[in-house]
Formats: structure tokens, sequence, C-alpha cells
């Protein structure tokens, strides 16, 4: 496959229009360029999972017209993939005693009489697998980008941070490293990033065409009124990524 994109929301909420504007931007990427597209549920965070989220996510893609090429993974289910990863990184593993206001030289050993909380790695000292025995984000994603052959990742820039250390470890695993578009992020009118945690309104499924169209609008694209299927077929060979708004934001005016 030359291109291979994916959507990998975290099931902590429904869609919001942040989310949407995340899924256009990836799915006209990998459309317009032929490519495959898939969805892949980050519910690694048990606790921050709600229940019924994914479904509803689910449910929310499809009323926006969105298809995808492959089931939906969910992470829940991969913490072997995951612990056998964290066996493959070998020596570059190493058990971290310490909180996060703790300046930690874990790396050099463990301080004699503390005990190992979670699993870091050398080098990007990052966690890998946290004090509450959950794996981190970070690994989790490298692992499932590379196990789903993803070729291409576009996502929010808020996630630009964690990219040096994905790149990192996919490295160190010896798995091909994806290529990256990170998109500005929608603020509200108080400049919060639109998001489950500033209570983002979710989505309305009764009439998603010009909800779309205004997701098509902030990535820049002169998207016209039209219903939802042929919106997107506009998009498929209108969409062009050099029209992306330049930084890190966009300013919404909005909400
Ligand atoms: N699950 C992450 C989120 O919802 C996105 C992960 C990614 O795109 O790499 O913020």
């Amino acid at each position: 496959v030359s291109y291979k994109g994916r959507f990998a929301p975290s099931p902590t909420g429904p869609l919001h229009l942040g989310s949407l504007v995340t899924a256009t931007a990836s799915y006209l990427e990998a459309r317009s360029r032929g490519g495959q597209w898939i969805v892949r549920m980050e519910d690694l965070d048990r606790p921050r999972c709600q229940a019924g989220a994914a479904a509803e996510i689910l449910r929310a893609l499809e009323a926006y017209g969105f298809a995808w090429d492959e089931p939906v993974l969910y992470q829940s289910a991969r913490d072997e993939a995951y612990a056998e990863a964290i066996r493959r990184l070998g020596d570059l593993v190493y058990p971290c005693a310490c909180s996060r206001r703790d300046v930690c030289r874990c790396a050099e050993g463990l301080p004699p009489g503390r005990t190992a909380r979670s699993l870091k790695v050398r080098g990007g000292d990052f966690v890998l697998r946290r004090a509450d025995g959950l794996y981190a984000y970070q690994l989790a994603v490298v692992v499932d980008d590379a196990f789903q052959g993803v070729t291409d990742v576009v996502r929010g820039a808020d996630l630009l941070d964690s990219t040096p250390g994905q790149i990192y470890l996919f490295r160190a695993l010896g798995l091909p490293v994806p290529r990256y578009v990170h998109i500005p992020l929608v603020r509200d009118a108080q400049g919060d990033k639109l998001s489950k945690q500033t209570l983002a309104p979710p989505l309305p499924l009764d009439d998603p065409a010009p909800v779309l169209r205004r997701a098509m609008q902030f990535l820049g694209q002169e998207a016209p009124a039209l219903p939802v299927n042929e919106l997107w077929n506009w998009a498929f060979s209108a969409w062009d990524l050099r029209r992306l708004p330049h930084g890190t934001e966009i300013d919404s005016g909005l909400c």
C-alpha cells in the first residue's frame, strides 16, 4: 500500500468539531491520494474512557459519511503486543521509581531502597508502562501504527511534541517511520482547544452537511453548500493540503 492513513480517537467522550476537523483532514489526505483509511480506538486509558463513547464516535463518523477500510482496532485488546514491544526494546528499557515531580536519575539505576513504579525508555526518557500498570500512549501508538501499516499520520498540532519520541521508538524497534502532518487546532472563543475537557458540544447527527462544510472551511478549503455525499465527492478532488491555515491554531470565532 502506498498510502494508509488513520484516525485514532480516544473514546473519552463524543466527537466534537475539533475531532471532526482532524478526522476530515486525515480522510481527505488519504482519499485524495487513492489511499486507504482506518479508524483505531485508543481506549488504552481505561479510567478515562467513557462507556458507550466508542460506539457513539463510530455512529457519528458514519453519519458524517466516513467509511473505513478495515475493522476498527481497539487498543484495550492489544496488551500482549505492547508487552512484546517492551521485551524487544531490551536494555533500552529501565525501571523508574519517580513520580512526575521527582528529578529522575533512574536511567543510571534504581536508587537504593526505592521500588520501580513505571518503565521508561533510555534516550527518550519517557514512560512506556505507567505506575498503574497501563501501557503509555507513546508506546501503543507506535506499535499499532506499525502493526496496521500506517504510512501517513495526519493529526492535531497538540501532538507535535509527542512526535520525536514516537520516531525514536519506531527506530529503536526497527520499524518504518510514517510521514507526519500536524494540523492547526480549532480554538473556541476563549482561546482554548476544542476538547472534551473544555466541554465542546457533541456533533449534531441530524444535519451533518453544514458542520462538515464548516470543518472543511477551517482546513482552508472553499467548500460549497452540498449534501454530505456530494460534499465529499467535491472534496476528494478539490482537497489541497497547501491551503491549510499556517500556524498551530485556527481561531474559530465560534461557540
Ligand atoms: N488518541 C489520540 C487523541 O485522541 C490521538 C493519537 C494520534 O493521533 O496519534 O488525542
